[in-house]
């Protein structure tokens, strides 16, 4: 029998670590016995290189303009980390086009080239952006993916554009069965963090599903172009990706989000000491 596959697609500002913690919860997951493909889906191009440790993965949209349109699978799928599956759909020069056409591209292609096949357990989509618009909002809107974890702290920035994703899930949610599972907190030593990201994500009426601390070992694995849990697997941050893994794997909690109001939002921050009350001038 076919096993159900999972489509996920994590979201979260610029920086905040959608890669990294993508990456490593895979390395977790397939350290399980699950069959993982890993999607990238922002132009940078760097959501799979820790888990091809240093393998210089091609993207879709380069092998495309350099080989034309009748290529193999294995020339834009790499296997990495335990056989997890590495995509990179790449995207246009900055400032030129639609930055999110690799992503349509690359699905369509994965599509046709057989790529989803039924072994897989999950595919993750590692998806740039503040905001869920374009192109990037293609995973969810097609309703490829049909889960989506969105990557946060406690940062005013970071809380912001988790609203702001929110208000595009709960969009695609009413068209499509589109759910949001849970906030990932990474970690930015920010006071009171578990408080702050539990009570914002009680409000968009999900969970924080892990807390994942900050910590110097993810630097140290990433110099060596390796996942935490491939470069240190005994470490106290290897045990925390496993556990996010696990709490994903078993996650039942898939609600389409209440994104609420800047002054919400504002109130939230300045109860937990996030931010001063501020005049109206300076509200964002
Ligand atoms: P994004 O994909 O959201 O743009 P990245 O995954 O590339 O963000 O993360 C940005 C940087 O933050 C990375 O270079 C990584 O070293 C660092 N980082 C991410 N998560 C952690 C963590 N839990 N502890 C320490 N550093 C982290
Ligand atoms: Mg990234």
């Amino acid at each position: 029998m076919a096993k159900e596959l999972r489509q996920i697609a994590i979201y979260g500002k610029g920086g905040i670590g959608k890669s990294t913690t993508t990456q490593n919860l895979t390395a977790g997951l397939v350290e399980g016995g699950k069959k993982v493909m890993v999607v990238g889906c922002d132009p940078k191009a760097d959501s799979t290189r820790l888990l091809l440790g240093g393998l210089a993965q091609k993207t879709v949209l380069d092998t495309l303009r350099e080989e034309g349109d009748d290529i193999d699978l294995d020339l834009i799928l790499k296997e990495g980390f335990k056989g997890t599956r590495c995509v990179e759909s790449g995207g246009p020069e900055p400032g030129v086009g639609c930055a999110g056409r690799g992503i349509i591209t690359s699905i369509g292609l994965l599509e046709r080239l057989g790529a989803y096949t039924d072994d897989l357990d999950y595919v993750f989509y590692d998806v740039l952006g503040d905001v869920v618009c374009g192109g990037f909002a293609m995973p969810i809107r097609e309703g490829k993916a049909k889960e989506i974890y969105i990557v946060a702290s406690g940062e005013m920035m970071a809380l912001y554009a988790a609203n702001n994703i929110s208000k595009g899930i709960a969009r695609y949610a009413r068209q499509g069965g589109v759910r949001l599972g849970g906030i990932i907190c990474n970690s930015r030593n920010v006071d009171r963090e578990v408080e702050v990201v539990r009570a914002f994500a009680k409000e968009l009426g999900t969970q924080m599903i892990h807390f994942v601390p900050r910590d110097n070992v993810v630097q140290r694995a990433e110099i060596r172009k390796k996942t935490v849990i491939e470069y240190d697997p005994k470490c106290h941050q290897a045990d925390e990706y496993r556990e996010l893994a696990k709490k994903i794997e078993e996650n039942e909690m898939f609600v389409i989000p209440k994104p609420i109001t800047q002054d919400r939002l504002e109130e939230i921050l300045v109860e937990y000491g996030l931010m001063d009350a501020l005049e109206d001038d300076y509200r964002i």
